[in-house]
């Protein structure tokens, strides 16, 4: 049974063969145990909690991972509930080259960043030059724009308000930011309610109640709740954590007094139509729709 309509948010990558030191090492530290290491069986088992789920490549080798958009590519095909998304470091010498290849050559339909772990800034000329390619083909765009575990990733780089101007140079292009951009929820939120083609997800805060909660209660008094998408982060939460936190956290605005939520809310989060605020379709959706010929 589907209990979410669309989960922007999933990871492959095993750890041995895409994932490394020093992120894998920094994981163990952190929290005893290296949970990024996926079995394409469990994300595909993980994915039918939800309609559709979108899969993200990392090309993070500063902090030792690489999930390729090859791999992504290659490991959904076929799989009409799956989205792949390219991730490429822009740093790279040829990034908006490696991002047309993604699109026109493997079927990837949008860009995953993470400037903190790909050791970038989100104002820096190459990061322009390739949400360029992202613009041109209406690709959005998911950045991790928040803390991490690993010291292996540069801390300054990873605070959401970078995101004002990336969102006032490419009016048109969606874009989101991931785990409601924690600790910096209020920073992130303030971003979002600036611009409507920027969203947020809920991923892998679950195991934050209080965090979540404030998270809940900032969109709420922001009145940005809608511009809230599902998200896991799987396999560092899963649809029916993701959904019994955020029951949670309702609760405890709830018995705080601090936000009118309910139910309701959650279920609103949970059902919406994500692919269509991000201008994505299903493949099955998009082999109905291709021209003939
Ligand atoms: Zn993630």
């Amino acid at each position: 049974m589907t209990l979410a309509k669309v989960d922007v948010h999933t990871h492959l990558g095993k750890h041995g063969t895409h994932v490394h030191a020093p992120l894998a090492t920094d994981e163990l530290r952190a929290w005893g145990k290296v949970s990024w290491d996926v079995e394409p069986e469990s994300l595909f088992d993980a994915a039918r909690s939800a309609e559709t789920s979108i899969v993200l490549a990392f090309d993070a080798e500063p902090v030792g991972v690489v999930v390729s958009n090859e791999y992504v590519a290659e490991t959904i095909e076929g799989h009409d509930h799956l989205i792949g998304f390219a991730s490429v470091n822009p740093n790279r010498p040829n990034a908006p080259q490696i991002l047309a290849n993604a699109v026109e050559k493997l079927g990837l339909r949008g860009l995953k960043l993470g400037p903190t772990y790909q050791h970038f800034h989100a104002h820096d000329k190459a990061a322009l030059d390739l949400l360029e390619v992202a613009n041109h083909y209406r690709l959005p765009v998911l950045w991790h724009q928040g803390t991490t575990f690993t010291s292996s990733a540069i801390a300054e780089y990873s605070r959401p308000l970078d995101l004002d101007l990336v969102a006032r140079r490419f009016p048109d292009l969606p874009m989101w930011i991931a785990h409601f951009g924690h600790p910096w929820m209020e920073e992130a939120i303030s971003v979002v309610r600036r611009h409507e083609h920027m969203f947020i997800d809920t991923s892998a805060m679950d195991t934050r109640p209080w965090q979540l909660a404030q998270a809940l209660a900032c969109a709420y008094e922001y009145r940005v709740l809608d511009r809230i998408l599902f998200g896991t982060d799987f396999p560092f939460s899963t649809v029916e954590r993701t959904i019994d936190g955020l029951n949670a956290a309702v609760e405890l605005c709830t018995r705080l007094g601090i936000a009118q939520m309910t139910d309701e809310t959650v279920q609103q989060i949970c059902q919406r139509d994500a692919l269509s605020l991000l201008g994505l379709k299903r493949p099955d959706a998009l082999e109905q729709t291709a021209p003939a010929g």
